[in-house]
């Protein structure tokens, strides 16, 4: 199996480099962004539950997270590996990921860190609300409150995966192509 985790502040292109990496690494992908996003049009309880805090711009919290994780990765016996996009989003549950992917006798073997600049987020931000209708990319105050939730919870994670040694830091600015092509050499050092 092979995992990796792609990181970074709302608006560094997880969602669409993921898109291009799983069908190139034939890895099954997790965005817990787009779980709750399900949720809330299927207008399940989980749903009703994260949206509260999604509109406002606030992590969802850990329990509700990290259950949900694990209840999606219980029925993929048959994956190559994955790819986490959006999670863990916390030290917490980064441990809790850690416990999950080795009790499947795994491992987390790369963590692609996406580096842009605040100015470009934001513009990303509101280009896409324009264009996907999402409400948090859409008020400025919810895109302020995503990266003060970043900076304060999520970042801590990027001295978590150093020590490690699994961090590998990729220029997220430029063309989708190029910086794609960045994200598969460090892919293909670890691999
Ligand atoms: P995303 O699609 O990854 O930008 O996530 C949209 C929103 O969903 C975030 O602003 C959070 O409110 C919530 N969310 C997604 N993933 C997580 C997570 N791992 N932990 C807590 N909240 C999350």
């Amino acid at each position: 199996m092979f995992n990796l985790i792609i990181f970074g502040p709302p608006g560094a292109g997880k969602g669409t480099q993921s898109a291009m990496l799983l069908e190139k690494y034939e890895l099954v992908h997790l965005s817990t962004g787009d779980v709750f996003r399900a949720n809330i049009k299927g207008e399940t309880e989980l749903g009703v539950l994260a949206k509260s805090y999604i509109d406002k711009g606030e992590l969802v919290p850990d329990e509700v997270t990290i259950a949900m994780v694990e209840d999606f990765l219980k029925n993929q016996e048959d994956a190559n590996g994955f790819i986490f996009d959006g999670f863990p989003r916390t030290l917490s549950q980064g441990e809790a990921l850690d416990n999950i992917i080795r009790s499947i006798d795994s491992q987390i073997d790369v963590v692609l860190a996406l580096e842009v600049e605040e100015d470009e987020l934001v513009k990303r931000l509101l280009e896409r609300g324009k264009a996907s209708g999402r409400a948090d990319d859409q008020d400025e105050a919810t895109i302020r409150n995503r990266f003060a939730e970043y900076n304060n919870k999520t970042e801590p994670l990027l001295g978590y995966y150093d020590q490690q040694g699994k961090l590998k830091r990729v220029a997220g600015m430029g063309q989708i192509e190029e910086i794609f092509d960045r994200l598969c050499k460090a892919v293909d050092a670890v691999r």
